[in-house]
């Protein structure tokens, strides 16, 4: 199957899941090197805080250095890895950062909240995946209060009793649970009901345009007033401007990401970054009052 779209008079080949190409077949062995001579590293976005006006946390963002091919971005190789099972160490690899920067960082007084980890729905389905993560914790003695887990509805699809099983033993061990990407899915009612899920993350398409498209407008709007009538934490993805970042507030949604705060960053210039705060911030809640 393949997707093809007209763009630029070029046409254009959306990946699809049961495409392989033999470029795809040289990313594969070329990840399974990338995971043992340590090219994967992580950038941490900033997630900021909109009535507090301050930075509480931060999400892991995986990239591959390649030697040969650059900055790899996820897009390009997640659903690889999640083909050929790589998926399982790149994910620990990721979790295993996550909580040692965590840790650090809370040492230092750099954070109050939590470091977000993307979960892929290939682990999340996996039976001993939440055994693997408690053996991950106690060999490194991590403290789950630091990390939230983001997984997408993908996850819940498959076994969900099993889900909503695993979402409560991770939950007791201090973990909290978001789901990504909401509103481009299954958005079921059903599942917000039937997994206890902290927090909600409003997918960055329904942000992108938010300033001039009514519809997206309203589905934001739906989405925050559905989390606050079930008592979920709102998150607005990819908020790239001010104008942006106020809707969301005014609406209700206090958790805002985005390039308007900061693109992700590798560690050492995150720590800048945070060095540079609070006057580096946009005024999003003064805007309010201004608008007012
Ligand atoms: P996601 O979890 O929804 O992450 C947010 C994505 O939006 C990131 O892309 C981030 O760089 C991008 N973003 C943030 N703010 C803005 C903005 O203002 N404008 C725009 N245009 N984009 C923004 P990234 O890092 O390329 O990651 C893409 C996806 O890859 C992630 O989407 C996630 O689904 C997946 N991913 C990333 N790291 C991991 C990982 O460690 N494990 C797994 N399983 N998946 C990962
Ligand atoms: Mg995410
Ligand atoms: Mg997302
Ligand atoms: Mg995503």
């Amino acid at each position: 199957r393949v997707k093809i779209s007209g763009r630029n008079d070029a046409l254009i080949f959306d990946h699809v899941m049961d495409d392989i190409t033999s470029d795809d077949l040289n990313i594969e062995s070329e990840l399974v090197g990338a995971l043992n001579n340590n090219e994967l590293s992580i950038h941490y976005q900033p997630l900021f805080h909109s009535k507090e006006e301050r930075i509480y946390g931060f999400e892991a963002l995986v990239r591959w250095n390649s030697k040969t091919r650059g900055l790899v971005p996820p897009g390009h190789f997640i659903e690889i890895a999640e083909q050929n099972g790589l998926i399982r160490q790149v994910d620990f690899f990721v979790l295993k950062e996550a909580f040692s920067a965590a840790q650090r960082w809370y040492d230092k007084g750099l954070m109050r909240g939590r470091i977000a980890v993307n979960i892929s729905s290939v682990n999340f389905q996996q039976a001993e995946f939440v055994c693997q993560i408690k053996e991950l914790v106690a060999s490194i003695n991590g403290n789950c209060k630091l990390i939230e887990l983001e997984l997408t509805e993908t996850a819940m699809m498959i076994d969900a009793p099993t889900v909503a099983k695993n979402i409560s033993i991770l939950k007791s061990m201090g973990f909290t649970i978001a789901l990504d990407d909401f509103g481009t899915g299954f958005s079921s009612l059903g599942h917000l009901k039937q997994f206890d899920i902290d927090k909600v993350k409003i997918d960055r398409s329904f942000i992108h345009e938010i300033e001039f498209n009514e519809q997206d407008r309203n589905i934001t709007s739906v989405i925050i007033q559905l989390a606050g009538h079930l008592n979920i934490d709102v998150v607005g993805e990819g908020v790239e401007n001010e104008q942006q970042a106020y809707l969301l507030h005014v609406m209700g949604c206090h958790h805002l990401q985005g390039y308007l705060f900061s693109r992700p960053l590798p560690e050492p210039q995150l720590m800048e970054y945070l060095k540079e705060l609070p006057k580096t911030l946009p005024n999003v809640s003064q805007r309010m009052n201004i608008g007012r």
